[in-house]
């Protein structure tokens, strides 16, 4: 495993849509595992592959344990949204744009399909902070940041 290089904002990679990942090979579990030591050296609670510079379809996520259980890692390849309901307002960030903290307005709940690393399909239903973080991986793989939907940004002198 190694770590990858994140993306900032400024760079154009982050605008574009990435393409679905085709090949479930060795190629793809590096990536995936090294994206995995990324996230977790610059404790996120997501990452996309377009923000180590690959446009691919296929994003991580932190999932918050439930009590006395640890963080648990999602990989979501080809993700697709195929259920939302309510609504929820918070503050969100991302690893690529550093020091900028927003109020985003996301879906409460989701159901998710998508695929793992070996190709196979599987759905998932995802809630709170761990939906929120899904929509926010899922705009990186079609070029949006959360810095373009945020209502109001706020000033946090120190990161969370
Ligand atoms: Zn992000």
């Amino acid at each position: 495993m190694a770590l990858r290089k994140i993306v900032l904002k400024e760079d154009e990679t982050l605008r574009k849509k990435s393409k679905p990942v085709e090949k479930f090979d060795e190629k793809l579990w590096t990536l995936l595992d090294d994206m995995a030591e990324t996230l977790k050296k610059a404790s996120g609670a997501g990452l996309a592959a377009p923000q180590v510079g690959v446009l691919r379809r296929a994003a991580i996520i932190s999932l918050i344990g439930e009590d006395g259980e640890e963080d648990k890692i999602i990989e979501l390849i080809n993700p697709e949204i195929i259920k939302s309901s309510g609504t929820q307002r918070d503050i969100e960030g991302c690893l690529s744009c550093p020091g900028l903290w927003g109020y985003v307005t996301r879906p409460l709940k989701c159901k998710i399909r998508a695929q793992n690393r070996h190709g196979e399909i599987f759905e998932i239903e995802l809630k709170g902070h761990d939906c929120r973080c899904a929509f926010h991986e899922i705009d990186h793989l079609n070029g949006k940041l959360f810095i373009d939907i945020a209502d109001e940004m706020v000033d946090i002198e120190e990161e969370k």
